[in-house]
Order: C-alpha cells, then sequence, then structure tokens
C-alpha cells in the first residue's frame, strides 16, 4: 500500500486527524515514524503559507507524499489575532492557561463587547517539491466568559459552540463533526477516494 505522511507531531491534532482519515487506501505515518528532524521556521503570513511550507518541507525530506495542516484560532475584537501565531501565542513556554488570561486580558484591554471567534484549518497535500492539493474548514464560535471542560486541546477551553451550547472542550467525540480540522480532512479524504491523488 503507498505510504504517506502526515506532518504533525501535535498529539491533540493527530488524534483527530487520524480517524478522520481511517479507511483511505492509503498507509499513513506521522513524524514520530521518522528520524526526527529540524522543524521549518512558520514564516508564512496566512494558514494557507505555513501548510504549503511545511507539506513541501515534510515531502522534500521524507520523499512521501505528505500531507500538512496550519491551523489557529481568529479572535475579531482582536483583529483576527493570535492567528497564525496561536501556538505560540504569549511566547514558547507559555501554557495554554497562561495564553487564556492574555486573550482575556487583551480582550478586556479592546473594550469590545464582540467576543465572536473562529478556527481556521488549511491543509495542504506536497507530491515532491509541489502542493497538488489544497483545502480549508473553519468553526465559527464565541470566546467563553472563562475556560470549561477537559476534553479537546489547545485553546478548546475557552471556545464556546452555540450550536451544542458548551466549549469544545467539553464536545468529546462531537468535536470532529463540525470543527475546523473535521471540515478540511473530510475534504482532503473525498480528494482521494475520487483518485486524484493518484
Ligand atoms: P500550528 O498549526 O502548529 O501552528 O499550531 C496551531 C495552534 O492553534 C495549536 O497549537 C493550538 O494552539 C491552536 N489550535 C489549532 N486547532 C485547534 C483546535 O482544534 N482546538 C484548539 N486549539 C487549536
Amino acid at each position: 500500500m503507498t505510504r504517506w505522511l502526515v506532518a504533525t507531531t501535535n498529539r491533540g491534532k493527530l488524534r483527530e486527524i487520524l480517524p478522520l482519515l481511517a479507511g483511505v487506501p492509503i498507509e499513513l505515518i506521522t513524524l514520530a515514524d521518522l528520524p526526527a528532524v529540524e522543524p521549518p521556521v512558520e514564516t508564512g503570513r496566512t494558514f494557507a503559507d505555513n501548510a504549503r511550507l511545511k507539506a513541501e518541507f515534510y515531502a522534500r525530506h521524507s520523499g512521501l507524499v505528505t500531507i500538512a495542516e496550519d491551523s489557529g484560532l481568529e479572535v475579531d475584537a482582536l483583529g483576527g489575532a493570535p492567528g497564525v501565531h496561536s501556538a505560540r501565542f504569549g511566547g514558547d513556554e507559555a501554557t495554554y492557561p497562561e495564553k487564556f488570561s492574555l486573550l482575556y486580558r487583551m480582550l478586556d484591554e479592546a473594550g469590545v463587547a464582540d467576543r465572536t471567534a473562529r478556527f481556521v484549518c488549511a491543509v495542504a497535500v506536497a507530491r515532491g517539491e509541489k502542493t497538488v492539493f489544497e483545502t480549508r474548514g473553519t468553526i465559527e464560535g464565541q470566546i467563553a466568559p472563562e475556560p470549561k471542560g477537559a476534553g479537546g486541546f489547545g485553546y478548546d477551553p475557552i471556545f464556546f459552540y452555540p450550536p451544542f451550547g458548551m466549549t469544545l472542550a467539553e464536545a468529546g467525540e462531537k468535536k470532529s463533526a463540525v470543527s475546523h480540522r473535521g471540515e478540511a480532512f473530510r475534504n482532503v479524504r473525498r480528494w482521494i477516494e475520487a483518485g486524484s491523488s493518484a
């Protein structure tokens, strides 16, 4: 069976991505299955730029068709921040509770009542030097008044999803049915199943 690389070391992301691609006629390996390599610097200005950059970097490095994603949280009252800087928001060493406090402080300082926000997930698939497929998914919600829930990862405890009446950290298995990553990887699955990947 053809082997492809899912190029992330983020365990929260992998826990969601692998079930979304389960059953595709491709053997999926992850970066944990390959010798460690220094990750590329994510210099892109958009999620799509960074997804392409990672997919092409790891495809070149591994010689395998590579699926990469770049994702993050956009808060409207903060002009779309933390956006592509979501992982490093508040500094490389900042814990998620620290990131949440910083975000709440910035929202207070912005003095805007609007708490709308979205998660975005851009995916790129690269073969050799070239990106051969791109897609994205989004989920619209609000910044919760306070963190809630112990599931999911990253900013899930502060992302309130109105149709569920709870944060994504409280949504459990239901998250992928509505999430940015769920939407994007269902598109990847359809593309693979349509044979466009051959
Ligand atoms: P990157 O794509 O590796 O640059 O990092 C994306 C960052 O965005 C993650 O480390 C999380 O902080 C955040 N993020 C992306 N997707 C999600 C999600 O589904 N839930 C919560 N946080 C997310």
